[in-house]
């Protein structure tokens, strides 16, 4: 059995999800497990549909709501056979008028709950596996359609679950391989319910994890993610496109990337394979003759000392002084603390005798947490931070990495540096201004030239 996902731009119409069928044709005697996320922006489009009901705007979620059926409709139409048709307008009318219901539920309470988040958000997946499913049929294949409600089984921490792996992989091991002897499996990505049945989701850009969990839960031999770039790049193309293929890359430097910002591959994914040394394949999905990126157990020897750039957007950096700090002591227990009690993640931290900055991605608690702060410390804030981040097993070996880092940014500010923390990244902050002079500098001084074992030239093979 393999597992294969497909991402939201991946099953974004009908003339995508023909392409998915005929990917998952092509490699039918491998047993494929489907996991499918929403079709295109759907997540987003029922998050901004829950946000109107809440503020009271019927005249945008009505009309929202009608597109989101319209183009579901409309595009399920021309991937499922005739013979269908009657099957699948039930199937959307029952959805839909569910969602409508909840939606204007919603819209008479005037509050959103991170539970009521997940039972609107969860549509997507539950629409587009069900889709998919007919159209693979259409396409000749058998297939079956499994609700990941009934076997992704999470805590309640609605938005953000945490997996019950116990009972999930309980269920898979049940559900899954007897299912897939003579069909194909097609179930939602980033959707599951807790142990009492409500239905919960995984956290944005879930649905790769889940290919992941249930790889590891069937024990697949292999776990493809088909999106819409080549695979790993070396650098994120949405800010310096042209990067260059990444070949081979360890598990433990594709989850740095995907913490550091690499949004090609949810950072919880390489866990679950991790554990069961299976290997992951990031490939194109208009165009799989592309051998895409294989994230393997070992770690790959390479001629180049950073395989990737990652970058996190919309970091705020906290610079916190005081003069207190000289030759005391409890300072820093005291100062995260703070951060503790408004239930804030703290990412990079860098100090000195009297100082320390750190970043944090989410500025709810902002305000309050200086208030705080500033009864023992002067604090000041900066926003549209970056964490640039450098990744590959050969910086720790590497001596003077930091000195080219240095000479290529030489004139941009560098606010705050971290080496050492995890072994294989070297990471900074620079503000958003700054940012894509800053990659293309690091680009140009760290991927001239590329090991071809490892790397794949832009340009070469898919010109
Ligand atoms: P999907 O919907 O298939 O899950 P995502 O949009 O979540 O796709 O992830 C793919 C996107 O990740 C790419 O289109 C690209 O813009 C972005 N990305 C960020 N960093 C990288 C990187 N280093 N390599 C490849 N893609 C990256
Ligand atoms: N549809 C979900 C999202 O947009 C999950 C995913 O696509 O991975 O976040
Ligand atoms: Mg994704």
């Amino acid at each position: 059995m393999i597992v294969m996902k497909f991402g939201g731009t991946s099953v974004e119409s009908a003339a995508a999800i023909e392409r998915v069928a005929g990917i998952v044709k092509a490699r039918e005697e491998r047993r494929p497990v489907v996991v499918v996320s929403a079709m295109g922006k759907t997540t987003n489009k029922l998050l901004a549909i829950a946000a109107a009901a809440i503020a009271g705007k019927r005249d945008e979620y009505i009309p929202q709501l009608h597109d989101l059926r319209d183009f579901h409709s409309r595009e399920a139409r021309q991937a499922a056979s005739l013979a269908e048709r009657v099957e699948l307008d039930r199937f959307l009318d029952e959805h839909f008028q569910e969602l409508t219901e909840l939606v204007k539920g919603l819209a008479i309470l005037g509050e959103l709950t991170p539970r009521s988040v997940d039972a609107i958000s969860a549509y997507g997946e539950r629409l587009s596996s069900y889709i998919v499913t007919l159209a693979l049929r259409h396409f000749g294949l058998t297939a079956a359609h499994v609700d990941s409600r009934d076997v992704i089984v999470t805590d309640s921490r609605h938005t953000q679950a945490a997996l019950n792996f116990p009972e999930t992989n309980r269920r898979l091991a049940a559900v899954i391989p007897p299912l897939a002897k003579d069909a194909v499996v097609v179930m939602g990505g980033f959707i599951g319910a807790s142990e009492q049945g409500v239905t919960t989701t995984l956290g944005r850009g879930g649905s790769d994890y889940t290919a992941s969990i249930v790889g590891a839960g069937i024990g697949a031999e292999e776990i493809q993610i088909w999106t819409d770039v080549y695979g790993m790049l070396t650098a994120d193309p949405t800010i310096l496109p042209g990067g260059h293929r990444v070949k081979v890359i360890s598990f433990a430097e594709a989850a740095e990337l995907a913490y550091f910002g690499a949004k090609v591959l949810h950072p919880a994914t390489v866990v679950p394979a991790m554990d069961k040394d299976i290997p992951v394949l990031i490939l194109n999905s208009r165009r799989p003759e592309v051998e895409g990126t294989r994230i393997v157990a070992a770690s790959v020897p390479c001629e180049n000392t950073v395989k990737s750039i990652a970058c996190k957007r919309k970091i705020t950096l906290v610079n916190i002084h005081s003069t207190r700090m000289l030759m005391a002591h409890g300072f820093l227990r005291r100062m995260f603390e703070v951060f503790d009690r408004f239930q804030t993640p703290v990412d990079m931290v860098a100090t000195s005798e009297v100082s320390v900055s750190l970043t944090i991605d989410n500025c709810k608690n902002l305000e309050a947490i200086q208030a705080e702060l500033r009864q023992f410390a002067e604090v000041n804030v900066e926003h549209d931070q970056v964490i640039v981040c450098l990744v590959g097993e050969n910086i720790r070996y590497t001596p003077g990495v930091a000195r080219r880092v240095f000479n290529a940014l030489d004139g941009i500010n560098i606010r705050m540096i971290s080496q050492g923390a995890s072994l294989l990244n070297l990471s900074f902050v620079v503000s958003e201004a700054d940012l894509n002079r800053t990659v293309a500098a690091l680009h140009e001084e760290f991927f001239s030239y590329l090991d071809p074992a490892v790397f794949e030239r832009n340009g070469v093979a898919h010109a």
